[in-house]
């Protein structure tokens, strides 16, 4: 079924063994990224059509032995739309949107839950815990209850309340804290130990990278095996970026696709924009924000530890970052639901603002063809959306 081999850090490249329950890597304290023995895989892309709809039908890419390790709740291979409607508002004629509201919990969260509950089950956890701007705690609570796993989740005591009822009705414990996502982090790390959790934190254990990055191959495989000439992400903690950009290689190397790669756009709230920052100034990694705020939940994420991977895939693929305001993603949210149908989650709509500001400043042009991500479902957000209409 798999190829997985080992881990390597991703800062220094050095190997790491597969069987130990890792969080960030023992030589440099950064993400750890699964490798696999691509060479040896045979499957050719067209033997892919008859396989699971869901993102384990890209088995031999995945972090699980056997089909029975599997935590799964449909996750993935959700619908590439094609939005004229919308598209043409902005003079474009190719514009896509790769709706990830479908997915379990109402969010791409469930991509990365799925993979990172699997391995640790598989591994011997028992205990998880998460700290969550929000749907990564929905997400991990739906996970740890279908794998029969304790969650405790740590969110921000202004959460959207659709978050908190959630994480409640899947068994989870959740403590509310006063203050940010980076607060709930120091929480989790401090009582860890002490609490037999295992930290399941972004990018701070190997495997929600590896859900996320099915999304990569998703698009490839929607789009008969091209990729768009621009990809638009709405960017916390860059899980999905760097995901997509790590399923492009592995691609490249099966064979599947060329060496092309779409320009890779980060987009954030102006209210929390550390990556933006970081990349207008040059940088190679980001600064913590100071003072987060944005009715994104998901895009308030002061301080990423993938700041540099995401930042490298930003530049390597001749992207960019734009930030914009939560009034431009509230129109912008109206304009998507009226022109498509689909009712997308606030960081959603900061995608589609962002590509407007790119399209109206000739970044992207009229025929390039475009995938904007919603990633995630607009009726988490009532009680926000309802303050500000
Ligand atoms: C978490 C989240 C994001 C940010 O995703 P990352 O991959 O962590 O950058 C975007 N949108 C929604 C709805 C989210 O829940």
């Amino acid at each position: 079924m798999t190829f997985f081999t080992h881990l390597d850090c991703s800062r220094c490249g050095a190997r790491h063994d597969r069987e130990t329950l890792h969080n960030l890597s023992p030589c440099c304290s950064a993400p750890l990224l699964a490798r696999y023995d691509l060479e040896r895989v045979r499957v050719r892309r067209e033997d892919l059509a008859g396989r699971r709809p869901d993102m384990w039908r890209y088995a031999e890419v995945m972090p699980a032995d056997r089909p029975e390790e599997v935590v799964s709740l449909g996750e993935g291979f959700t619908p590439l739309l094609q939005a004229e409607r919308l598209g043409e508002t902005a003079g474009l004629r190719n514009l896509f949107i790769k709706d990830e509201s479908s997915n379990p919990t109402g969010s791409f969260k469930a991509r990365g839950l799925s993979a990172a509950v699997t391995r640790a089950r598989a591994l011997g956890a028992g205990r998880l815990a998460i700290p969550s701007a929000g749907n990564a705690a929905g997400a991990m609570s739906a996970y740890a209850a279908a794998a029969g796993l304790e969650a405790f989740v740590f969110m921000p005591k202004d959460v959207p309340e659709a978050f908190q009822v959630e994480c409640a009705a899947l068994g989870a414990r959740v403590e509310l804290v006063d203050g940010l996502i980076t607060d709930c982090g120091r929480i989790v790390a401090e009582r860890k130990v002490a609490q037999g959790w295992f930290d399941v934190s972004t990018l701070k254990e190997p495997y929600r990278v590896e859900g996320k990055k099915t999304m990569g191959y998703e698009v490839a495989e929607q789009m008969g095996w091209t990729l768009p000439d621009v990809i638009v992400y709405p960017t916390g903690g860059g899980t999905g970026l760097i995901g997509m950009w790590k399923a492009f290689e592995e691609m490249e190397r099966l064979g599947w696709i060329g060496g092309r790669r779409p320009r890779m756009v980060s987009v954030q709230a102006s209210g929390c924009a550390p990556i933006v920052r970081a990349f207008e100034n040059g940088r190679e990694t980001a600064e913590e924000w100071q003072g987060a705020q944005t009715m994104a939940a998901g895009l308030r994420v002061p301080r990423a530890v993938g700041d540099f991977l995401m930042l490298r895939a930003i530049r390597q693929s001749e992207g960019t970052a734009v930030a914009v305001t939560d009034e431009e993603m509230a129109s912008a949210l109206k304009e998507m639901g009226a022109a498509t149908g689909l009712f997308a989650a606030p960081e959603g709509a900061a995608a589609w603002a962002g590509v407007k500001r790119l399209a109206a400043q000739g970044w992207i042009r009229a025929d390039e063809r475009v995938v904007l991500f919603n990633t995630g479902s607009g009726l988490k957000y009532i009680d926000a959306l309802k303050a500000i209409w």
